[in-house]
């Protein structure tokens, strides 16, 4: 949260005041000047009050049927509940939220979570309740319980949230001092709660309650007025594994995923998005359709691309190359690995090392005195352990002189000292160190920039196992990446060519639907390397290029920079609705610097000067993308990408003849094509045609030889008659050679791994 405590809440006090003057107006000769506080509504029109008043006392002034509608209020930008009593002077901005705001859905989903909890406690013994946010198309609540929730107990749990909505209990909020707060969780004997007091919110000196009924969750809030505004339009959707703070040495918890809405009917539109977005899964379709499979024995994370999913690939890889050499980059090719060294002057190493795979070391004693190294480091080993490691790798031959009397930071320098001597490597865990050394391979001239320098370059990232899951998270991928070196004037129509090769990228696709994310350095975070000047430099750089271009939904992320530099991530909406974050161009000012790898080029002024790198991969990770658009296409790929384009299929044994020749026609054209010749009836293999999503059936009988036609399926348009195979063949060709997309309907849709937002301290 970026919002201080104190920022959010302001000082509590009792609700309950009766209205005194609320239903007076103001008058326009000014008759109350006796008035403390002005309230401006969004109308443009204000009131004045004479005495503390709470936002439903000002909505029933305004008027009963506000007063009955309003969720919430938001007050100089910020959310409050109804209860919130005003400041007595002044004047305030207000604004109340009914169902016909978005906020307002998820101040109920929220409550609704509360609801969720209460239920599931009412119902079961010794439940420890952890964290239950909203997310961006629902709620969900984490708790521990002895016995396990299936689906199963689903309609009982519904059944009590009704049964709570029909009590219309009212949502109260208490304010408590931290001393308070804890005692009160301990009372309630919610260990988790306790914890989060303690720790998590160590800073607060105040903290804030809701109870509904006999429920009494530590929440920040804000919450509906009462249980009965939930209504009945909610859903509970399924359970899943989740570890406590997503810390896997913790207590596992169940995560109950639920959703609501304050319309039957977008509840039911919702729900049908659900089972949408399972009907394509693309691990369920990469499996139907033989794209890619993942075995145990090769490593969990790793994708092995099976014949046809590698089509789709090379397809794409195709399509990129095409740009490359039309924009004037070119192709290089570097190894799988490189020296630690090479990544410590990167500063990817230490920086990125949880998320690595493990040194490799030259030495047997490599990976232990790497260990120790870093134990020491961290001031997170005894004596005794430091003497048993280093006997252990003096066994497997380490002969470096450490001086035990010395400090642990001297220690673990002789250690380190000894380790550069050894070669190590690293898996690469990113592109660029190799691309630079290119760069670095000659001397550059002014004349010789920019540089573009591409490759399909497979990087390596030890991903926890928990977070696995088909191809959008994996342990290794290959990049569409590319570097390029360029003069400081080259930056922005560099960077402008870099965005306009994504679009088109993406328009290839049909992928219209994205928005423009600028990521940009949080002023209050140190994890950014690089200084100040260059940052704000390659910050407004970006920001003019972007804004020139007319990008749809740009938008400023402060936080969302890579550690170095800032970057434009294109962030796409598939056709169910849901968003990913696929390509990004990123400007870099570090890498190139004195301190990293010191890159030079020779100006006009024969001197030497610094380029600027950028980092750019319109498609991202090959792996993550193909895993989009499987789901994103359901598995109907355009033509142009489909594995298979067309099948012929005979109406007869007899036609064998003239449909072999027909397929190796269309095979000369380019198509990819095969062909069902067995003996089965014609429908049944239409059917099975059509459940492998091929494009186009090319279906010929007797009659087709002698005339030199065939008659034409397409997978959407179904039967189109008879043709010449030569107007097959063009039709085909041509909507392949325009990478034409033609496809299924759009509609919103729900994502259940969506992130954690609102109002969950
Ligand atoms: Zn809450
Ligand atoms: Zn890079």
């Amino acid at each position: 949260m970026m919002q201080g405590f104190a920022a959010v809440y302001g000082h509590p006090r009792s609700p309950q005041r009766p209205l005194r003057n609320g239903a007076h107006l103001p008058n326009s000769l000014g008759r109350y000047v006796a008035a403390m506080l002005t309230v401006q509504l969004p109308d443009g029109s204000s009131r004045p009050f004479e005495t503390a008043v709470t936002c439903r006392e000002v909505a029933e002034a305004i008027g009963p049927g506000l007063a009955k509608a309003a969720i919430a209020a938001e007050i100089d930008g910020v959310q409050r509940d109804l209860t919130y009593e005003l400041p007595a002077t002044g004047e305030v901005k207000l604004r109340f939220l009914t169902k016909r705001d978005a906020e307002a859905l998820a101040i109920m989903r929220h409550s609704c979570a509360h609801v969720m909890a209460q239920a599931v406690m009412r119902l079961y013994k010794d439940v420890q309740l952890a964290f239950g946010p909203t997310t961006s198309t629902g709620f969900y609540y984490d708790m521990l319980l002895p016995q396990p929730l299936t689906e199963d107990d689903f309609p009982k749990i519904e059944a009590e949230m009704k049964a709570i909505v029909k009590e219309d209990l009212a949502f109260e909020r208490m304010d408590k001092p931290r001393a308070e707060s804890l005692q009160l969780c301990e009372e309630l004997g919610q260990r988790f709660k306790v914890e989060h007091v303690e720790t998590g919110l160590g800073e607060e000196a105040e903290l804030s309650f809701y109870r509904q009924g006999e429920f009494i969750d530590l929440c920040r809030g804000v919450h509906i007025p009462s249980t009965s505004h939930i209504g009945k339009a909610f859903k509970l959707l399924n359970v899943a594994g989740a570890y406590w703070k997503g810390d896997a040495s913790r207590d596992q918890l169940q995560r109950l995923y639920a959703t609501a809405f304050f319309d039957k009917a977008e509840l039911d539109a919702h729900l049908k998005q659900v089972e949408e977005a399972k009907k394509r899964d693309h691990r369920v379709l990469g499996k139907q359709l033989e794209l890619f499979t993942i075995d145990n024995k090769v490593g969990s994370g790793l994708i092995l691309w099976l014949p046809k999913g590698a089509v789709i690939r090379q397809t794409l890889e195709a399509m990129i190359r095409e740009e490359l050499r039309s924009r004037g980059y070119e192709v290089v090719y570097t190894p799988h690995v490189g020296r630690v060294e090479l990544y410590e002057t990167s500063g990817h190493f230490p920086y990125y090392r949880e998320s690595q795979f493990p040194v490799l070391c030259e030495h047997n004693a490599g990976q232990l005195v790497d260990i120790l190294v870093e134990r020491l480091k961290a001031g997170e080993i005894t004596d005794d352990e430091e003497a048993k490691l280093l006997d252990a790798a003096r066994l497997l031959g380490f002969d470096g002189e450490v001086d035990p009397k010395k400090p642990p930071a001297e220690r673990a320098a002789a250690l380190d000292v000894w380790a550069h001597k050894h070669e190590r490597y690293l898996l690469k865990p990113m592109n660029c160190p190799h691309h630079i050394m290119i760069y670095k391979s000659k001397p550059r001239s002014y004349r010789d920039l920019p540089v573009r320098l591409a490759e399909f370059g497979t990087v390596y990232r030890y991903e926890q196992s928990g977070e696995l899951g088909g191809m959008t998270r994996v342990r290794g991928f290959t990049q569409d990446d590319a570097h390029l070196f360029c003069t400081p004037e080259q930056v922005a129509d560099e960077f402008r060519a870099c965005l306009e090769m994504t679009q088109a990228v993406l328009k290839s696709l049909g992928m219209n639907n994205y928005r423009v994310r600028l990521g940009f350095r949080d002023p209050d975070s140190s994890k950014y390397v690089g200084n100040e000047e260059l940052w704000d430099r390659a910050e407004s750089e970006l920001r003019s290029v972007c804004e020139s271009m007319d990008l749809p939904g740009l938008s400023i992320e402060p936080g969302e920079a890579a550690f170095y530099g800032p970057k434009a991530d294109f962030v796409v909406t598939d056709c169910i609705g849901r968003e990913w974050q696929l390509g990004t161009v990123q400007l870099d000012y570090n890498l190139p610097s004195e301190g990293r790898f010191a890159l030079e080029y020779i100006g006009a002024d024969n001197k030497p000067h610094r380029p600027v790198m950028i980092h750019r991969a319109p498609l991202g990770s090959l792996e993550r993308f193909v895993g989009v658009i499987i789901e994103h296409f359901a598995g109907a790929f355009p033509l142009w990408l489909a594995p298979v384009q067309a099948r012929v299929l005979t109406v007869s044994e007899k036609s064998e003849e003239y449909g072999r020749e027909v397929e190796a026609k269309l095979r000369a054209a380019g198509l990819r094509v095969e062909g069902d010749y067995r003996g089965s009836k014609l429908g049944a293999k239409i059917r099975e045609g059509q459940l492998e999503l091929v494009p186009y059936l090319v279906v010929v009988g007797e009659q087709d030889r002698d005339n030199g036609t065939v008659a034409l399926r397409d997978r959407i348009e179904g039967d189109l008659g008879s043709c010449s195979l030569a107007d097959a063949i063009a039709r085909l060709t041509e909507e392949v050679d325009d990478k034409r997309v033609r496809q299924v309907a759009e509609a919103p849709a729900a994502d259940l791994s969506a992130k954690a937002v609102g109002n969950e301290y």
